[in-house]
């Protein structure tokens, strides 16, 4: 069956370009005959907030959503990440690591670039590569030896071939896991927090899977990412999805939105008059299955 999911985090109030991918993804499950689900992805435990996660359902109810219940918070799955975390350090592929706290810090979320299929997160020089897992201290957090993982699936020569397919407006076409290509953009990347023992990549793929998502809607910044995604669901010998990145909502001066920017915030719109019709307009979506 056809199942898109809209997957916001409450760290902030929904803008115009949540509204794009939450419309976009219903509307590919009305087309397909499918199911729309929601998943709260509330992980971030300093950052997250429930004044947030209702104004998420006020603000989908508003746009005329409907989803399948029960909606996922991730906050409750955290014994399914860790589960899932054992099976890769069983594998022999994980380390503990000391170093680069921002990078740490910034793996609990989204990496939303501005630049979409290049920019990525600065990659890890190794230094703790050689530690064992049984040397991890409190608080540590844990990486994926890429070379290792290579080595597992038989070497850069005999690496299998792994594809995923995007249908997205900005990157459509079927792409190749190139090992070398793994190593230099992508390197060894976290896999958990010491302290939340999940990070966003692990979340994600789990939960994608957990909830029978056949298509992924979600916004062309984070395309550089589906990589990662589609080698860790070969890792846990997950389904495989299929990607839609699309477009991304900017401002007028051309950058993309963030939660930052109140005043484009839905909760912002509506109080100006705007409908759940206006926005479909503004964001260039038809107006067919449009419930007011
Ligand atoms: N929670 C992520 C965000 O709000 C969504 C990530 C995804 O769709 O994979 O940016």
């Amino acid at each position: 069956m056809h199942r898109e999911r809209f997957a916001p985090s409450p760290t902030g109030y929904l803008h115009l370009g949540h509204a794009y991918s939450a419309l976009l993804a219903w509307e590919r499950s009305l087309d397909y005959g499918g199911e729309f689900c929601l998943r709260i992805e509330d992980l971030d435990f300093i950052r997250s907030r429930k004044e947030f996660t209702s104004a998420i359902f006020d603000d989908l109810h508003q746009l005329g959503l409907e989803w399948v219940e029960p909606v996922v918070y991730q906050s409750m799955r955290t014994g399914a990440y860790k589960q899932s975390l054992q099976k890769l350090i069983n594998l022999g592929i994980c380390y503990p690591c000391k170093c680069s706290r921002k990078d740490i810090q910034l793996a609990i979320e989204a990496p939303h670039n501005q630049n979409t299929k290049a920019t990525l997160p600065q990659i890890y020089q190794g230094t703790c590569r050689d530690r064992k897992m049984s040397e991890m201290g409190s608080n540590e957090a844990i990486r994926i030896n890429m070379g290792k993982v290579i080595d597992l699936f038989g070497g850069v020569s005999r690496f299998p071939k792994l594809e995923f397919q995007d249908i997205g407006d900005q990157f459509p076409g079927t792409y190749s896991l190139e090992p070398e290509a793994l190593i230099d953009y992508h390197g060894d990347f976290v896999i958990a927090r010491g302290d939340l023992g999940v990070s966003y990549h692990l979340a994600v793929v789990i939960d994608d899977d957990y909830m029978r998502i056949s298509h992924i809607t979600r916004g062309a910044d984070i395309f550089s990412v589906a990589p990662i995604h589609r080698l860790l669901q070969e890792l846990f010998g997950l389904r495989i999805p299929i990607w839609n990145h699309h477009k991304i909502i900017c401002d007028s001066k051309g950058k993309r939105l963030a939660k930052r920017h109140n005043a484009m915030s839905l909760r912002t719109l509506w109080g100006k008059g705007w409908t759940n019709v206006s926005i479909r307009e503004s964001l260039g979506l038809n107006q067919s299955n449009c419930q007011n």
